[in-house]
C-alpha cells in the first residue's frame, strides 16, 4: 500500500488522490493527427475504447495521454474512454515539437502570453503540460512553448512533460525549465530510452527530474532487452525512484483496433511481466505504481 501522498492528480473526469491512481501507463496517445505522420492518423472514439479495454484487461488502472493542442486531441473523447473502461485518464495541454505543426498553422503566431492563457484554461481538465524539443536543439517555436508552459505551471503546478528527440538534451531541458521557474522534480522527460545511455541519464536523474522510458515493442529499432538493461543500470545507480514507463503508441499502425500492432496493452501484457521476471516485482511496483502517483500529483 502506498503511504498517504501529498496533492492530487487531475484526471479528465476530476481530481483523484495519488494513491487511487493504480498501475499506470505513463505515455499513450488515444487520438493523434499530425502532418508529421501522414496516413498514420487516428481519431475514432469507439476504436479508442476498444483499444483501451485491452490495456485495462492487462492490468492497468490509469494512462496518461500526451496528445497536446492541435494534434487531434479530443478531451470529450478521453472522458468517454475513461467512462467506458474505468481507466483513470490524465490529458495534456501544451504543444508538441515544431515538426508536428504545419507552416501555416495559426498556433505558430500566438504570443507567449496567449499560449500561457490557453494552457492555464485547459488545466481545468488537463493534468499535464506538454512541450517538445528537437534533436539536440530547441526551435524558436519550442522555446516559446517552454516559456508559456512555465507560466501556466506557475498557476497550476502540474508536471511539465517534455518530448525529447532521441533522448537528447535531458540535462539542458531541465536547466532551461529551471531558469523559467519549473523545479526539476516537476519535469518529466519522455523517450530517454531512445538514447540508452545510463551514465548520461543518471546525471539528469540526480537533478530530481523524472526519466520516462516508453519504447517497448519498437523491435525494428532496438529489442526490449535494451530497455530492461537500461532500467537495471539506472536502478543500480540509485535512480529507481525517478523512472516511469509507457507504451507511446502514437500511430494508427500501432493499434490493433485499426488492424496494426503491437497494441496499447503491450507494455502491461508483455513488457511488465518480463520486467518482473528479470528484475523483480518490487522494482516493477515502484515504476508502474509508486512513481506515477508522485510524478503526476500536484499540490494546490
Ligand atoms: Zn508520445
Amino acid at each position: 500500500m502506498l503511504p498517504i501522498l501529498d496533492g492530487r492528480i487531475r484526471t479528465i473526469r476530476g481530481d483523484i488522490a495519488p494513491a487511487a491512481l493504480g498501475p499506470c501507463d505513463a505515455h499513450e496517445h488515444l487520438f493523434l493527427v499530425t502532418p508529421a505522420q501522414p496516413g498514420d492518423e487516428y481519431a475514432d472514439v469507439y476504436k479508442a475504447i476498444e483499444e483501451a479495454r485491452t490495456l485495462r484487461t492487462a492490468g492497468a488502472k490509469a494512462l496518461v495521454d500526451w496528445t497536446p493542442i492541435g494534434l487531434g486531441r479530443d478531451l470529450d473523447g478521453l472522458a468517454a474512454v475513461s467512462e467506458a473502461t474505468g481507466l483513470h485518464i490524465v490529458a495534456a495541454t501544451g504543444l508538441h515539437r515544431d515538426v508536428h505543426y504545419a507552416a501555416d498553422d495559426p498556433v505558430r503566431e500566438e504570443t507567449e502570453d496567449a499560449l500561457a492563457e490557453r494552457f492555464a484554461f485547459d488545466l481545468e481538465r488537463c493534468g499535464i503540460i506538454k512541450v517538445g524539443a528537437s534533436y539536440h536543439t530547441l526551435a524558436p517555436f519550442e522555446a516559446k512553448a517552454f516559456a508559456a508552459a512555465a507560466a501556466a505551471h506557475a498557476r497550476v503546478a502540474v508536471p511539465v512533460c517534455v518530448h525529447t528527440e532521441h533522448g537528447t538534451m535531458g540535462g539542458a531541458i531541465v536547466e532551461r525549465l529551471g531558469e523559467l521557474g519549473v523545479p526539476a522534480a516537476r519535469v518529466i522527460l519522455a523517450h530517454v530510452d531512445r538514447n540508452p545511455d545510463a551514465g548520461e541519464h543518471a546525471e539528469t536523474a540526480a537533478t530530481g527530474a523524472w526519466l520516462q522510458l516508453d519504447g517497448p515493442g519498437r523491435t525494428k529499432y532496438w529489442p526490449d532487452s535494451t530497455i530492461v538493461a537500461l532500467i537495471a543500470d539506472l536502478a543500480e545507480r540509485g535512480h529507481a525512484d525517478r523512472l516511469l514507463l509507457g507504451g507511446d503508441n502514437g500511430r494508427r499502425s500501432m493499434m490493433r483496433a485499426y488492424g496494426g500492432g503491437p497494441g496499447l496493452d503491450y507494455v502491461f501484457a508483455r513488457f511488465k511481466p518480463r520486467l518482473e521476471r528479470e528484475l523483480g516485482t518490487e522494482l516493477s511496483e515502484r515504476i508502474f505504481v509508486e512513481n506515477p502517483a508522485r510524478a503526476f500529483a500536484f499540490v494546490g
